[in-house]
């Protein structure tokens, strides 16, 4: 005797789909969006979502922000999401794992050396890199023996040095280039890490 009437509801939705029949699959899709949304813990062993813009994948209760539904991608494993190249999520772990403190700000520390043009703050970098600030702040300074913050402006400053050695703009300019668009700010940061002023190491550097 076959049972066609009752749906299981411990399978996860299997239904196969065509291409032509898309209903189910937009259902499917909004009903993962609306449990993301609501962090829906009960959906958490029926898929994970990965955000495109951080490289982070989630459980469906994850309290991280709300990510933009465009950036979202949807994965029933944590093995496929990390073989399509996402890292999961410090706050969530839907691996199930701890990701190890090493591996999380090596992934800061990453972010930090790609996005040193934009406005950083830690607040920022904790919402991107799935953490609390305090927590990101402390486990930061255990391993890098400095702050984030510190790390940030250590690497707005070595670029800086590069940009006066390899370019002739002036210091304004390059101060905007990485991320120190307030020129005098710019020049006392850069005197208190280097001990010169940015005209002037130009110019030591220069003629030696
Ligand atoms: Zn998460």
């Amino acid at each position: 005797m076959v049972n066609q009437s009752k749906h299981n509801l411990n399978q996860p939705f299997s239904v196969s789909q065509s291409s032509a029949d898309t209903t189910p699959l937009e259902l499917g899709l909004e009903e993962k969006w609306n449990a993301v949304l609501g962090n829906d813990a009960s959906y958490n062993e029926t898929f994970l979502y990965a955000v495109k813009t951080t490289g982070i994948f989630c459980r469906p209760s994850c309290k991280s922000r709300p990510p933009n539904p465009d950036n979202i991608t949807y994965f029933d494993t944590a093995e496929q999401a990390e073989s399509a190249g996402f890292r999961p999520c410090k706050r969530c772990k839907p691996t199930g794992q701890r990701l190890p403190d090493d591996e999380w700000i090596a992934s800061v520390t990453d972010y930090i050396d790609h996005n040193y043009r934009k406005a950083l703050t830690l607040e920022l970098l904790a919402e991107i890199c799935h953490g609390s600030p305090y927590h990101l702040h402390r486990t930061f300074r255990k391993l890098k023996q400095m702050t984030p913050v510190a790390y940030i402006q250590q690497q707005r400053i070595e670029k800086a040095k590069e940009l006066l050695l390899s370019s002739d703009h002036p210091v304004s300019d390059i101060g905007v280039q990485v991320g120190l668009a307030n020129t005098p700010y710019f020049i006392t940061l850069f005197k208190k890490l280097t001990g010169h002023t940015p005209a002037s190491f130009r110019k030591e550097q220069t003629i030696k």
